[in-house]
């Protein structure tokens, strides 16, 4: 299987440092245009976005698809934010595009493995968790053997639903996320959690229905934002009220991403998405216009 290394990237910001993964990147199927996966986007609109983000275009009306993960660094802990795709044991679509390639980005950035402590799962979406557990020939091992798990409540409560009521949906559930319930490796969180210091755990339902995303606030008073999918695309950062069309409860997550604005207006923030386009990290900023992220 081919390896495709995706640059890494990278900031600083105090005694944290970030680092974005990408896992893949892809265009969407022709059939999901732009327009369809957000539907209440007007032309004008689309103009607009492709002027300010064209990485994010593969074509007119026609999206790249980026998955990528997020580590945090900060003295004596390493926290990774989702684990990706994973590596397909499909022949038919094990190449280099369909497979994640989380590890060789963090291989790229130096880090081995086992130097990750803490997995932190915004939500247990398939893209989302596909690297937690490996099979080679056939046995099953974590991917990060020192790390704690952490997910959730109602994201689990979910899956468990899934495997009751769907198996055929729920395989990568039983695959990649309940070993770790039976190694007790996943940790379970029911309400905003600080996982280590200055790191947050808060609510942001809407794309699923207990989605989380990390809050970080550095000793300096910096802001950061690891939304997973609580904001898809940047161009909802100018309009919060976009929904995206897999948004799961178009009305919350409109609802958690208008709020997550209000929270940190006139703040400094860096706001870093699964699916935002490279480099995944920016900054929120305003002119007269409008709000916009702007690519670090
Ligand atoms: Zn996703």
């Amino acid at each position: 299987m081919s390896t495709v290394i995706f640059e890494n990237a990278r900031c600083q910001l105090d005694e944290f440092e970030i680092i974005g993964i990408t896992d893949r990147m892809t265009p969407f199927p022709s059939q999901l245009t732009a327009n369809r996966l957000f539907p209440t986007v007007s032309a004008e609109e689309w103009t607009r976005i492709q002027q300010r983000y064209p990485q994010s275009f593969c074509a007119p009306n026609l999206l790249m698809g980026r998955v990528s993960c997020y580590l945090i660094r900060q003295p004596g802990r390493t926290i990774l934010v989702d684990t990706g795709m994973g590596v397909t044991n499909n022949p038919a679509t094990s190449d280099a595009i369909a497979s994640g390639q989380l590890l060789a980005g963090l291989h790229h950035a130096g880090i081995t493995p086992d130097a990750i402590d803490t997995i932190f799962l915004t939500h247990l979406h398939s893209d989302h968790v596909g690297g937690n557990v490996q099979h080679p020939t056939g046995e099953r091992r974590p991917t990060f053997p020192n790390a704690q798990y952490i997910a959730p409540q109602v994201e689990w409560t979910t899956c468990e639903q899934l495997l009751a009521t769907n198996p055929a949906a729920a395989v990568y559930v039983a695959e990649q996320i309940q070993p770790l319930r039976e190694w007790g490796m996943l940790t379970l969180l029911d309400a905003e959690t600080e996982i280590a210091p200055g790191v947050r755990a808060i609510q942001t339902p809407g794309h699923s229905p207990g989605h989380m995303s990390l809050w970080i606030k550095t000793s300096q008073g910096k802001n950061i934002l690891i939304a997973g999918d609580a904001f898809y695309h940047p161009l909802q950062v100018t309009q919060p009220t976009h929904h995206f069309g897999a948004d799961g409860d178009a009305e919350r997550a409109n609802t958690t991403r208008s709020q997550l604005l209000k929270r940190f207006a006139h703040q400094d923030l860096l706001l870093a998405a699964c699916h935002f386009p490279e480099p995944g990290l920016g900054r929120v900023c305003e002119d007269q216009q409008e709000r916009y992220w702007q690519p670090m």
